[in-house]
């Protein structure tokens, strides 16, 4: 039986197919009832599953065609961001931004709205300038920012619902490089005091809690290799290489002490070849609109003997608003409130409903790929442009080849 990179979940499907050519694809689309595209399966929710045919996108040839003219690259969907990155810096050329890992599949991440840290640093869809998609009678759609200005912002976060992604153009900028620092012991009441000027330290920042405290353990402070130093009086430099989970050995990170080096080797966590995080886990994220950030962190603060029990690490990151309908970010500069929990569904279940009850005041929307039980209907309600999503689902996919049950309850439930 084929389960997600966490095992938490068990995929339903009835078939699995592994195409190697977009022909091979278009046709196990074509024929099939019900299809579900697979990327690196590291979303830990139900949204790749399918009771269908799951078409894993991991075989199909990884093209990656850099057009220096349109600073654009042209991805295959199935290629991860490490192979991706190290092609990129490779030819002089980079990516705004990266996740805390690198394992992840290009058309999984983006369709999730997956985003890193910075308070000028986007989601890594909104470096998405085109994309083809198979529909469900196995036509290819191409569409693009600039020819489709009406949908295509709808089509780019699209949990899989619109079909399935074979390549991805994505904006890209000249390589550069960043150094990462450490740092441990920031009070909670500085965080909250000084949050605007902590997270606008580095061009990344996260700050890292096992809410044991009113305290962050770490913060990580990733800034561009030829920026002054940061002025950072609320924590002090680690004097050892760390792992934000504890007790993790922190082989698994990427470099730190401001050692400079290219932006992919500095801007993950995580480095590739290596287990991302602890990797026996389950994780939860909630995104706040930044103005209520640190009356978010109050909240937590207030249940953090509910948390605790069952947390492994807790990540404050900071992306910038967009305009994708179904981004976690749209409309809203942002704070994501990433949990890491223990790997015990039914005891982070139990926690779940409290903290999104917790967090309800503030519009936390649930990242879409990461555990959550928050009433569809309010999910819903977060997002102005959820009926047109609805609409433009009903038009790209009529019979609901491409539907499951997380899209069922997400967009109906
Ligand atoms: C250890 C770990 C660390 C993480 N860190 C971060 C982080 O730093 N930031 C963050 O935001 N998230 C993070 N995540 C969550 C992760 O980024 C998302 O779950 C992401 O969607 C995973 O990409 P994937 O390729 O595994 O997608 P999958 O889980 O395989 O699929 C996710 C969705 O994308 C769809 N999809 C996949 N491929 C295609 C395609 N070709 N065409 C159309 N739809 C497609 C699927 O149908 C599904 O709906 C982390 C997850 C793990 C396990």
């Amino acid at each position: 039986m084929r389960t997600n990179w966490a095992g938490n979940l068990t995929f339903s499907a009835a078939e699995v197919r592994r195409p190697a050519t977009v022909a091979e694809l278009r046709s196990a689309v074509a024929g099939s009832r019900r299809a579900k595209a697979l990327g690196s399966g590291h979303s830990f929710s139900d949204i790749a599953d399918t009771d269908g045919t799951l078409i894993d996108t991991s075989a199909l040839p990884p093209e990656i065609d850099i057009d220096t003219a349109a600073r654009t690259v042209r991805v295959a969907a199935g290629v991860r961001y490490a192979d991706l990155a190290a092609h990129l810096h490779a030819h002089g050329w980079a990516l705004p931004n990266m996740a805390s890992l690198p394992h992840i599949s290009v058309a999984g991440s983006v369709a999730t709205g997956t985003h890193g840290s910075g308070d000028g640093n986007g989601s890594l869809a909104t470096a998405v300038s085109g994309l083809d998609l198979v529909t469900s009678d196995g036509a290819i759609h191409t569409m693009s920012r600039a020819a489709d200005p009406d949908t295509f912002d709808g089509a780019v976060v699209a949990l899989g619902a619109l079909g399935v992604v074979t390549h991805l153009t994505l904006d890209l900028r000249p390589d550069f490089a960043v150094r990462q620092q450490v740092r441990t012991g920031l009070a909670l009441a500085d965080a909250v005091e000084h949050f605007d000027a902590i997270t606008s330290a580095a061009y990344s920042v996260s700050l890292f809690t096992d809410w044991r405290g009113p305290r962050f353990t770490q913060v990580w402070l990733k800034q561009l290799a030829d920026a002054p130093a940061a002025d950072f009086p609320w924590a002090e430099p680690a004097e050892a290489k760390l792992h934000p989970v504890p007790g993790v050995d922190p082989v698994h990170c990427t470099e730190q002490f401001d050692v400079p080096g290219p932006w992919h080797e500095r801007l993950p966590h995580f480095r590739p070849g290596f287990t991302p995080s602890n990797g026996e886990e389950i994780q939860s994220e909630y995104l706040v609109p930044r103005s209520r950030a640190t009356a978010a962190l109050g909240a937590l603060d207030a249940m953090r003997d509910t948390l605790a029990p069952v947390l492994q690490i807790c990540e404050i990151r900071t992306i910038a608003a967009d305009r994708l309908w179904l981004s976690p970010a749209y409309g809203r500069d942002t704070v994501g409130l990433h949990f890491t929990w223990v790997k015990d569904a039914a005891a982070v279940l139990a926690v779940l409903g409290p903290l999104e009850a917790a967090l309800a005041p503030y519009g936390a929307r649930p990242h879409w790929g990461k555990l959550f039980t928050t009433d569809p209907a309010e999910i819903r309600a977060r997002y102005p442009r959820m009926d047109d999503f609805a609409a433009l689902v009903a038009a790209t996919d009529p019979a609901g080849t491409f539907s499951n049950g997380f899209l069922d309850r997400m967009l109906r439930g």
